[in-house]
Parts: C-alpha cells; sequence; structure tokens
C-alpha cells in the first residue's frame, strides 16, 4: 500500500473525530459541532447523512441536505468535516460540497463489490479515506478494503477499528478483539489506527475504558459520537456523549509515551522483552512437541478405527487446566480461547495422519482460508 501522510494525525497527540452519528437538523448539527468545537480538543467533525440501518422503518438520515449544513460547519468552526459513505452517489454528492473525509462504513467495507464501486469514483481525487472494519472479524476483508482504494490511487489512508458483531450476550456492542487491529499495525505499520470506542461500546459507560484501552495499545485517534441531546437522539442515542461529557473524557484520558527515554528504564524494559523472547522460544518447543504427540495418538486412533474427536477427553482437558489456571491467574477466557486454538491445531496434525495418502486431505492452514 503506497500510503502518503495526513496532515491530521500527528505523531505525539491522538486525533479525536467526534460528532453526531446522524445529522438531524442544521439546528443539531451546528450547536453540537460549535461546542464541540469550542473545547479545542476536537479535530474533525463527523456527522452520518445517509445512515445504513439494520432494520427498516428507522431514520436513514436527512441526506444531500445535511451537506449544506456541513459546509456551515466548516464556517462556523474552521473544522473540517468526515462522512459516510456507501456508493458512487455518495462520494460524488461528498466531493461536491467538499467534505474533508470520507469514511466507509463496517456494513459497506464488509461487501468486495461496493468497495469497488467507492475506490472506481475516487480513482484520480486527492481523497482522505478512512476504512471502519467489516462487522465480521475479517481481517482479510478490512485489508482487501484498503487494497481496493490503495490501487485506486488513494494514499491518505487509515484505518477504523469499530469492533466485530457478536453473537449472544456481551458487555459490548461490538467485540472489540483487539488482536485483529493490533494485527493489521503490525502488517501495515505506516496505516493509522483510530478506535470507534462508541460502536464497541454500545452505551456511554463503557466508552473511556475502550478509549484509554485504544490509547495505550498506540492507536492513532479516537472518533466517539456526540450529540447536543443524546438522550433525544435519532440513531446511537445510548453511545453518544454531550459534548461537554466529551471534553471531559478527552482530558481525563492519559496518552503514553511510545519510548521510554530514561537509559535505566530503557535497558530495564530491553531485559523484560529478552526474557519474554526467551518464553516465546520455549513455548513454541512445547507447542512443537505437543504436536508430535498428537501425530502420535492420531496413528494409534488410525490403527484401532477410532474417531478423531473424544468430547469427554476434550471435557476432562478443559476443566483440569481451568482449576489450576485460575490459581495462576490466568483468564478463563483467555485459557478457553488458547486451548481451542492448541486442540484444533491438534485435530488437524490428527487428521492430516489419519488420512495420509488420500488425495482428499488439505493442509491444516488450507482448512480456513477464505477467498
Ligand atoms: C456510524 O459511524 O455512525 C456507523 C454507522 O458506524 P458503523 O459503520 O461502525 O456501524
Ligand atoms: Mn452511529
Amino acid at each position: 500500500m503506497n500510503l502518503k501522510e495526513i496532515e491530521l494525525i500527528k505523531n505525539n497527540k491522538p486525533i479525536v473525530i467526534s460528532g453526531p452519528c446522524s445529522a438531524e437538523s442544521e439546528k443539531q448539527l451546528l450547536s453540537t459541532s460549535i461546542a464541540l468545537a469550542k473545547s479545542g480538543k476536537v479535530d474533525v467533525i463527523r456527522a452520518g447523512v445517509w445512515k445504513p440501518r439494520t432494520r427498516p422503518n428507522n431514520f436513514e438520515g436527512v441526506g444531500v441536505k445535511a451537506l449544506e449544513w456541513l459546509r456551515k460547519v466548516k464556517e462556523e468552526t474552521g473544522l473540517p468535516v468526515a462522512v459516510e459513505v456507501a456508493n458512487f452517489q455518495h462520494v460524488f454528492d461528498a466531493l461536491k460540497y467538499q467534505i474533508d473525509i470520507l469514511w466507509i462504513g463496517a456494513r459497506t467495507s464488509a461487501n468486495p463489490f461496493s468497495v469497488q464501486e467507492i475506490a472506481n469514483a475516487l480513482e484520480g481525487v486527492d481523497a482522505t479515506v478512512f476504512v471502519k472494519n467489516p462487522v465480521n472479524p475479517d481481517i482479510e476483508l478490512w485489508i482487501g478494503a484498503l487494497e481496493r482504494l490503495s490501487q485506486a490511487g488513494v494514499t491518505k489512508l487509515a484505518a477504523i477499528h469499530r469492533g466485530f458483531a457478536k453473537y449472544g450476550e456481551s458487555r459490548y456492542r461490538n467485540e472489540p478483539q483487539w488482536q485483529i487491529p493490533i494485527e493489521l499495525k503490525r502488517l501495515y505499520p505506516n496505516l493509522p489506527i483510530i478506535c470507534d470506542p462508541s460502536h464497541i461500546c454500545g452505551n456511554r459507560v463503557c466508552i473511556p475504558q475502550v478509549a484509554q484501552r485504544a490509547l495505550d495499545l498506540d492507536f492513532d485517534g479516537l472518533m466517539i459520537e456526540s450529540h447536543i441531546d443524546p438522550d433525544n437522539a435519532l440513531s446511537d442515542k445510548q453511545q453518544q456523549l454531550t459534548p461537554d461529557a466529551l471534553d471531559k473524557l478527552i482530558g481525563s484520558l492519559v496518552v503514553r509515551h511510545k519510548e521510554v527515554e530514561d537509559q535505566v528504564l530503557s535497558r530495564k524494559l530491553e531485559s523484560l522483552r529478552h526474557e519474554i523472547d526467551v518464553i516465546d522460544d520455549d513455548m513454541l518447543l512445547l507447542l512443537e512437541a505437543r504436536m508430535k504427540v498428537a501425530d502420535k495418538i492420531g496413528q494409534v486412533k488410525k490403527d484401532k478405527g477410532m474417531t478423531i474427536l473424544q468430547t469427554t477427553r476434550w471435557n476432562e482437558i478443559i476443566e483440569k487446566t481451568m482449576i489450576k489456571a485460575e490459581k495462576m491467574g490466568l483468564s478463563r477466557q483467555f485459557l478457553t480461547s488458547f486451548l481451542k486454538s492448541v486442540h484444533q491445531e491438534s485435530i488437524n496434525h490428527q487428521n492430516i495422519v489419519m488420512n495420509k495418502g488420500k488425495d482428499s486431505v488439505q493442509e491444516p492452514e488450507k482448512i480456513n482460508s477464505n477467498e
């Protein structure tokens, strides 16, 4: 990806994007934006103009006329503005009204046809585009959306982490699954990543904690929804802050340094990191040894005509390990997902042993891949 620096995203200060989920009226948008600008803590005003709603018959945004209101917002506050675009026409209208930043929403970035349509509309335009993660936890799809824009010549790109759809009970509206944006950062160190705690939380209470977590993970900024009267908002009312609450929140966040300047501390950190590297190497060797045992078990099962998956044995492992783990201060959630991956890898190994010589055998890493 050919990435150029985005002027608004500075190295030492996280960018703050705020504004209503939806532009509802000129008065609501202007009063919210002016109050946000007054705080001096907001760098960009956001507003949804075309709203993708999960169910029909909800407020779907006011459309083009809000772009005129955003022009006034720019005039009154001097701040750049950002809107969500989902198709060719949205891009065309947003550019016509000189919207400074376009963002692609989570539902749109999950659809390569729509992303390609947007990318085509942006060919030859020096636009700044932020891409939210797709609703489903698929890093390839997220990268694919960024690549489509990059291939159309967009160089001022950033990613927005807004959490991933969940199934069942959770304290989040969208699960953060931090490992996914962290992996994106590892793959594209020059791609800025902004966190959207409003859509991760779905409520006001958890926003500060998620915002601080993002900064601690060295994210480049935050997008947080705010509304002059959140309780009466036409969309996402539970996750919008008043401009005053946003001001307080931003003021309370701690921005930590990437590197330590103190020599002694820096050496201490280096030695602790070395300790981690050694432990990681040991862990790899242990996993290798475990898989070799799995191969042997696979052979025994093959010889005796047994199935690979034996649920009772697997439950025993989980129960036994959980009891030990809790005493060691390891969380149940972490250990369950860790053991599940290890178990899956053992099954893949046994599968290979059992089916050796048959044409239908797939490599373990190919089993879960999406094309
Ligand atoms: C939004 O930012 O208001 C929005 C619709 O977000 P997402 O695409 O993350 O659901
Ligand atoms: Mn919203």
